[in-house]
């Protein structure tokens, strides 16, 4: 604290980020990040815009991501005017906040979601009321049916892992002309289905789509809104009065050759589910409840093991999963899906813990 702070310093509670440890071959699986790199054609668009001298940084990058958001809007068959992009869908969910979510009603999101969403109401002085999820942890779209000023919240849901069917997407928005819903789609590509296809239909949707996971670009950092025209120049509104140019020369070549490449994306997605199912059978198999996942992590736990005993054992093995010491979830863990063999460390290291703790 300082008496330099302005106020809005006091209130805030920010987001904490997992850990990013500083080790030579950690089994990395606290972040959701892609066990597999990107395409080779990411890095050939990269070594072809720094060419020999790199003069290109030289200039500022397209303040309008043009080429990218019309590489994107075709992909997803939207014309470019439904298409904003930001630095990383965080940055695009802030700048959501600010533009679209910030009215007087309280916006609604679960007890148990993406811990952003409360940080950026905090930050940005717009109201909010949880919503519980069931006791399968699931969201209850029925719950949704009230007065509110937008709903925001993942599908597959963060951390449960656990995607809604379009149907009822598409129920809640149809219900609520009035307000901006806000479908977060981080994991879709990992095994549910997308809300774009109602864009054309509904101007109160907004999808929210990110490089990070299944394009494995997180550290490029671009990430996607689609809607309405009229809510992505709002979006864009606030960009212009915030901050030009968000994504640098290389985070739109990235990107764009990314998407230009959907071989390489539906091979890595598709091997990330087969793991995934793999590595919930073993768990199951070891004692743990899992909650069915369409992501590329698992929420799981053990019945008469702490899950934040577990996690610090798992770390002195320089295994790295997230726990997260909230109500309803301290006793879970989120496990990123890593390559079979990352799984195949963890679970060895998990059968010797319990073994430990039986004796
Ligand atoms: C990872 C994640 C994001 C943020 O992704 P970026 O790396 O900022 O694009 C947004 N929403 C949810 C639910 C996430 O899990």
């Amino acid at each position: 604290m300082s008496r330099y702070w302005s106020n809005i310093v006091h209130r805030l509670t920010p987001y904490v980020p997992g850990e990013q440890p500083a080790l030579a071959h950690p089994v990395k699986l606290n972040t959701n990040e892609n066990p597999y790199p990107p395409s080779p054609a990411v890095l050939d668009a990269i070594r072809r815009e720094l060419g020999e001298s790199a003069e290109s940084l030289r200039r500022y990058p397209d303040p309008t991501a043009r080429v990218l958001r019309e590489t994107v809007a075709a992909h997803h068959r939207l014309n470019a005017n439904q298409v904003f992009a930001g630095n990383g869908s965080d940055e695009v969910l802030a700048i959501v906040f600010q533009a679209l979510l910030k009215h007087d009603k309280p916006i609604l999101f679960p007890d148990i979601t993406y811990s952003f969403y409360p940080t950026y109401a905090r930050l940005y002085d717009v109201t909010y009321r949880t919503i519980p999820l069931d006791n399968a942890f699931e969201i209850r779209i029925d719950d949704y049916m009230q007065p509110n000023g937008g709903i925001i919240f993942p599908n597959p849901n963060a951390p449960t892992g656990h995607a809604l069917p379009l149907s009822d997407i598409e129920r809640l928005v149809a219900a609520n002309p009035d307000s901006v819903v806000v479908i977060d789609e981080a994991y879709v590509d990992f095994g549910a289905q997308s809300a774009v296809s109602l864009i054309g239909k509904y101007p109160n949707l907004l999808v929210v789509q990110t490089t990070s996971k299944s394009r494995s670009l997180a550290g490029m950092r671009v990430g996607f809104a689609f809607g309405d025209p009229a809510l992505i120049d709002a979006l864009t509104r606030v960009k212009d009065s915030f901050n030009s140019y968000p994504l640098d020369r290389l985070a739109q070549v990235a990107a764009t050759a990314a998407y230009k490449d959907d071989a390489w994306f539906r091979d890595c997605t598709e091997r990330v589910i087969a793991s995934r199912e793999r590595l919930t059978a073993q768990m199951t198999a070891l004692g743990f409840e899992v909650v069915p996942s369409s992501a590329n992590f698992v929420f799981a736990r053990r019945d008469g093991y702490d899950a934040a005993a577990l996690a610090a054992q798992l770390r002195d093995k320089e295994i790295f999963v997230r726990h997260f010491n909230a109500p309803r979830i301290d006793q879970h863990l989120r496990i990123s899906i890593g390559t079979d063999a990352e799984c195949d460390t963890l679970l060895d290291a998990l059968k010797e813990i319990l073994g430990g703790y039986v004796g």
